[in-house]
């Protein structure tokens, strides 16, 4: 059903900090005329920000450990009538029996057929390169997986044949080399969930008498989605459709596979209209393709699947939301149902401490703890930062702008609201409207950017350019609108206010390689400063592009090389996954949870700079002042950006430490706590010393006791906590408690001067170091 990837590649490099290759980049700024800027924004109609992150809208967090806790209280009783509907509708469908009936006449065709092909001699070849004989028609990967070792057979859930994906009861049809997969691998873990997904489908079935849609694995488990008449789906549903896919696990159904032509399935399938359409829009007439069979229910499916549901050995059902069929609103209103399954209990039990941390990250729990953030009814989707959560934005901001200075970008500033003729220029207006607000101003359509690219091309174009001051990088933390639906916002990952760290460069497209190289530099440090994993894919030219072959088919090749180069055999091809106006680079990050995030992105442009008519003066005509027109050139536009936006990045930081922000990234640095009264002025003077020097110190001075003080401290997540009394104030010394360090919580009596304190703080800041440690 889906295309299935192969391994990813997760990297991290080693911090480095240095960027010296580029730092010359910078002193040309100075002369010359405006030279290198950059800056950047997401291409039209990417809506990067736009996109759920499963883990971070917590679907199953909390919600679903209490729902199963639910569960168990209701399998006593009777699953489903506490909803005041029957565990199975009655009566159960006529659509079952037709499709069963049609199966089994068909089935019994295709294996009349298959009797009939010739059993030939077969060599199988292993993956280190053995070999084993079988019959063609008769041996499967199973009857191979036997013959190695029965606990391999136990454990594997899919086969691959010359490498393609394959039952694994299904027979092999001539010579060919076969791989055995487990759940752990990361193909075999999509069949996992992608079969399961039949299983919930079944349920839903038998549940509602609904009719299915789409049953895709995802990142973290399967859903199946579904058209319901007359009744809403809620998690008091839960316990129904668990207990009827438990019964369909434990009859360990089969699923079977069976080749059927396109005629046959629009008859099978006739009593559903989503699967009708499916069958009619992607598969060719007069070509056939498969269903599979499991238990009651035969569905339209490429498969392959784990070889019987007996293989799940945890199945939960997670949440419910709705959606649209093929994901337009104006289509027929859906509900979608998530899972998660395993071949094995513990990891259910696993999963559920997974989600039980996640649940104590989520960013909007933090969020209120630590006096980040909030939002208010009176502007859904936009994010009020208070004052603690400023510095953090702020902190990232700074980091930016630091790296900025070395790389030879120029920040910029440009207007929120432009008139409808811009858009109309850009392509917006008509692609993108209905993501937009639009004002009327006299009597003029105007709108609030969703992107900052537009705005850049007139910059580029307020005058005559040369090919000398190529490539511009301009950047712009500029806020951008999104009319997101009220309904489909979520903290500080989906909103509709934001702010990117955004750049266009502007380039000859001799020069892409070389940018990217910049761009892969620039990225890998940012990333390194967080901790975070990450693996790139590069995505290639879609069957409807615009502009001309050879460009496309030159930009894909620097794409490839400045991949290879830094990356060799460690990037993934996404063949014409590419947007219609250039290639793109899509980076996906991992947390410390191992959730991943698409954040940065990379893209290039050949149509805004047509759209926008820019241009540059070539080398030919600088030196010659001939033939003017022919020398006047595009360049082209590299979109990037590399948190993304600010709010979602902030989200993903505070989930990825747990509240737990390293020292300069950190809203609440340093605490002072005096052990009496007599010490309140010598805390109150190290606090302002420190806060001169513009880091986040605080005093406490209340009448707390002690170790109430600390405690508050600890749970304020300061990264230091500063204790002191009398041979601290002798001494003019103090006393470290650090916040990462267990055993420096009980008072130790090592006392460090003051002034080594301060300049070992400053040095800690200016680190940007993960280590919450003092550096000497
Ligand atoms: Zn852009
Ligand atoms: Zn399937």
């Amino acid at each position: 059903m889906l295309a299935l990837r192969s391994q990813v590649i997760w990297f991290r490099r080693a911090l480095t900090r240095s960027t010296s290759a580029l730092r010359t980049n910078h002193c040309h700024v100075a002369h010359n005329i405006p030279k290198r800027t950059s800056a950047m924004a997401q291409p039209p109609h990417s809506s990067q920000q736009n996109v759920q992150i499963p883990a971070l809208e917590s679907p199953h967090a909390g919600s679903a450990i209490e729902g199963s806790k639910e569960k168990k209280d209701k399998k006593k009783g009777k699953a489903g009538n506490d909803t005041g509907y029957p565990l199975e509708i009655q009566p159960r469908p006529e659509f079952f029996d037709h499709r069963l009936k049609m199966f089994d006449e068909l089935k019994a065709e295709y294996d009349t057929w298959v009797a009939a092909q010739p059993r030939e001699e077969i060599t199988i070849t292993m993956p280190d390169g053995s070999e084993r004989k079988g019959k063609s028609w008769d041996t499967s990967p199973m009857d191979i997986a036997k013959e190695v070792s029965k606990s391999l057979s136990e454990r594997i859930v899919i086969a691959k044949v010359d490498n393609a994906l394959w039952d694994l009861e299904r027979p092999l049809e001539k010579n060919c080399k076969l791989e055995l997969l487990d759940f752990e691998h990361p193909e075999g873990k999509k069949v996992f969930w992608h079969s399961s997904a039949h299983v919930l489908g079944e349920a839903a079935e038998r549940h509602y008498g609904c009719h299915l849609c789409l049953g895709p694995p995802t990142e973290d488990g399967f859903f199946y989605e579904m058209g319901i008449q007359d009744r809403p789906v809620s998690n008091t549903d839960f316990p129904a459709l668990e207990k009827i896919s438990e019964s369909a696990i434990k009859e360990k159904q089969k699923f079977e596979r069976l080749v059927i032509s396109k005629e046959k399935l629009l008859e099978m399938f006739h009593y559903n209209k989503y699967k009708k359409y499916l069958i009619e829009s992607k598969i060719p007439d007069g070509t056939s393709t498969t269903v599979y069979r499991c238990g009651p229910m035969v569905d339209l499916c490429v498969g392959p699947h784990i070889p019987h549901t007996g293989k799940i050995k945890a199945f939960m059902v997670t949440k419910n939301s709705a959606s649209y069929f093929l994901g337009k609103a104006d289509n027929d209103s859906l509900q979608r149902i998530y899972g998660i399954s395993f071949p094995d209990k513990k990891q259910l039990v696993e999963y559920k401490k997974f989600l039980e941390e996640a649940a104590k990250r989520d960013h909007r729990k933090i969020g209120k703890d630590q006096e980040l953030f909030f939002f208010n009814d009176l502007s859904p989707g936009s994010c009020f930062f208070l004052p603690h959560g400023t510095r953090v934005y702020n902190a990232l901001v700074e980091l930016m702008r630091s790296e900025y200075f070395k790389r030879g970008y120029q920040e910029v500033i440009s207007p929120n609201m432009y008139h409808s003729k811009l858009w109309e220029t850009s392509g917006h207006w008509q692609n993108y409207k209905d993501d937009m607000f639009t004002l009327d101003i006299e009597k003029e359509k105007w709108a609030l950017k969703p992107m900052n690219c537009p705005g850049h091309c007139l910059i580029f174009d307020s005058r005559d350019r040369s090919y000398r001051e190529l490539p511009i990088r301009m950047a712009e933390f500029g806020i951008i609108h999104r009319n997101e639906a009220s309904g489909a916002l979520t903290g500080l990952t989906r909103v509709r206010r934001f702010v990117q760290d955004d750049t266009h460069v502007f380039c000859m497209p001799s020069q892409i390689e070389e940018e990217l190289n910049a761009l892969f530099n620039f990225m890998e440090h940012v990333y390194g400063i967080f901790g975070f994993d990450f693996h790139l894919e590069l995505s290639t030219r879609p069957d409807n592009y615009l502009g001309n072959l050879e460009t496309w088919n030159a930009a894909e090749e620097q794409l490839k090389q400045a991949l290879e180069k830094q990356y060799p055999g460690k990037w993934e091809l996404n063949e014409g996954d590419g947007a219609f106006y250039g290639p793109k680079i899509d980076i996906t990050l991992r947390d410390s949870l191992r959730r991943s995030f698409q954040c940065a992105t990379i893209q290039l442009d050949f149509q805004l700079p047509e759209r926008f008519n820019l241009k540059y003066r070539g080398a030919d005509d600088a030196e010659t002042q001939k033939d003017k027109e022919a020398a006047v050139k595009r360049p082209v536009i590299i979109h990037r950006a590399i948190l993304g936006s600010l709010e979602r990045f902030i989200a993903i930081a505070t989930e990825h430490f747990a509240g737990k922000w390293p020292f300069w990234l950190s809203p609440r640095q340093v605490i002072v706590i005096p052990v009496a009264a007599p010490y309140k002025e010598y805390a109150s003077e190290i606090c302002s010393r420190l806060s001169d020097l513009g880091l986040y110190a605080d005093v406490d001075n209340s009448d707390n006791t002690l170790p109430k003080k600390i405690r508050n401290g600890e749970i304020a997540q300061y990264n230091f906590i500063i204790v002191v009394g009398q041979d601290e104030l002798d001494a003019r010394s103090v006393n470290v408690r650090n916040r990462d360090d267990i055993g420096s919580k009980s008072r130790s009596d090592i006392l460090l001067p003051l002034d080594q304190l301060i300049d070992k703080l400053v040095k800690l800041k200016k680190s940007r170091s993960l280590e919450n440690k003092l550096l000497s």
